[in-house]
């Protein structure tokens, strides 16, 4: 979380009905509760505050009270340690070896409730795709995929400006159609409570966001490209809830490493791994057989340029283009055994849930895609 607030973006300050005094940190505001008087800081981005002791809930411009809810944590903190115990001697030892379950050392879970905004809105999509069927070396065949949905959905948006907390958005996304009660005070268990800096409204044009990019990956999933999406979207309602969220530490070889949990499913979000010497063996092998593939197309690259200006002079232009497609391959195959190079030197891998690791956008599946297209 930033501690300070962008000049641009200073919010205008509690008005009269607080009396905010400006403490040492610019950064935090002294607030005293408006229902039961008791003092507590202000981010100086909040713009929804709940008191930490009584539950009291408002719009910190306004000082309008505000409705609120909460999904209920279903773990403990007991249950924290034995969830994250379980997955790293199940998941994270397929990759790193089950000596690591032995050695680790799990320290006291963490649970923080997160200000979310639940926004409702029917949805409609119209959406238009091609899925190939068949890649034979000189055609391939495309089947077209056009739809049009309506749905009505929860769409989730993290009330918080800067979201890169670990583990986040893997924790919006678990979130789904868990029901919320009504939010209670005492059932936050004294753990840290973060404040909304987004209004009900600011999450309008995130929501559509966050749908459009859930669609896409949904949607990609069946088809080879997506040509064409449309969505309406008609806002019904927001309402603001908070919702439990975890992280574990846990320390390996003097090294302290971190599990997100989702307090909703009692499931691991993602996790920080140590790179083991086991780890570092098969990441070794991998970039071995990435960097002779690479050297194997290079080496190709004179030969097959060599057949084309003998034998296909007179045919299509197209053939001109396989040395460019082979030496992209190449070019692609050695970077990407570098970036496999790259995780043996770290300290430390992300993982998903399913043990897999987790880079943005995993490029080598992403840059084949792109020579199989360019190539068919
Ligand atoms: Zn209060």
């Amino acid at each position: 979380m930033p501690t300070s607030g962008k000049a641009d973006e200073a919010q205008p300050r509690p008005k009269s009905s607080a009396t905010p005094i400006e403490s040492e940190e610019i950064s935090l505001i002294e607030y005293r509760c408006q229902s039961c008087n008791a003092a507590y800081p202000l981010g100086a981005d909040d713009v929804i505050a709940t008191c930490p002791y009584c539950g009291y809930t408002f719009e910190v411009d306004t000082g309008k009270t505000l409705k609120h809810s909460m999904i209920p944590n279903r773990l403990a903190v007991q249950e924290a340690s034995e969830v994250v115990r379980n997955w790293i001697a199940s998941v994270a030892a397929r990759s790193v070896g089950s000596h690591v379950a032995k050695a680790v050392d799990i320290e006291t879970p963490m649970l923080q409730w997160l200000p979310m905004i639940r926004v409702d809105a029917d949805c409609r999509t119209h959406y238009s795709g091609g899925k190939k069927t068949q890649t034979g070396v000189a055609s391939a065949y495309w089947t077209k995929i056009e739809n049009e949905t309506t749905s009505h959905e929860p769409i989730w948006v993290l009330a918080r400006r800067h979201a890169s907390d670990f583990g986040v958005e893997e924790f919006v996304d678990s979130i789904g159609d868990a029901e919320s009660v009504t939010f209670d005070i005492k059932a936050i268990q004294s753990a840290l409570l973060l404040n909304s800096e987004l209004e009900e409204t600011d999450a309008q044009p995130r929501a559509r966001v966050n749908k459009v990019l859930k669609d896409r990956n949904t949607l990609l999933r069946t088809m080879t490209s997506l040509f064409d999406y449309q969505l309406e979207m008609n806002f019904k309602s927001c309402s603001y809830i908070h919702a439990p969220y975890w992280l574990v530490p846990y320390t390996y070889h003097n090294g302290t490493f971190r599990v997100a949990l989702s307090g909703v499913t009692g499931q691991v979000l993602c996790a920080e791994v140590p790179v083991t010497k086991r780890y570092k063996a098969s990441q070794w092998l991998k970039s071995l057989g990435l960097l002779i593939s690479s050297a194997l197309l290079f080496l190709s690259l004179p030969i097959a340029t060599f057949f084309i200006l003998q034998f296909a002079s007179g045919s299509s232009g197209e053939a001109i283009l396989l040395p460019l497609i082979i030496l992209f391959g190449a070019a692609v195959l050695w970077a990407e055994s570098v970036k496999t190079l790259g995780r043996v030197l770290r300290y430390q891998i992300t993982m998903t849930a399913d043990g897999k690791s987790r880079e943005k956008g995993d490029s080598l599946k992403e840059s084949l895609k792109i020579i199989a297209e360019v190539s068919s």
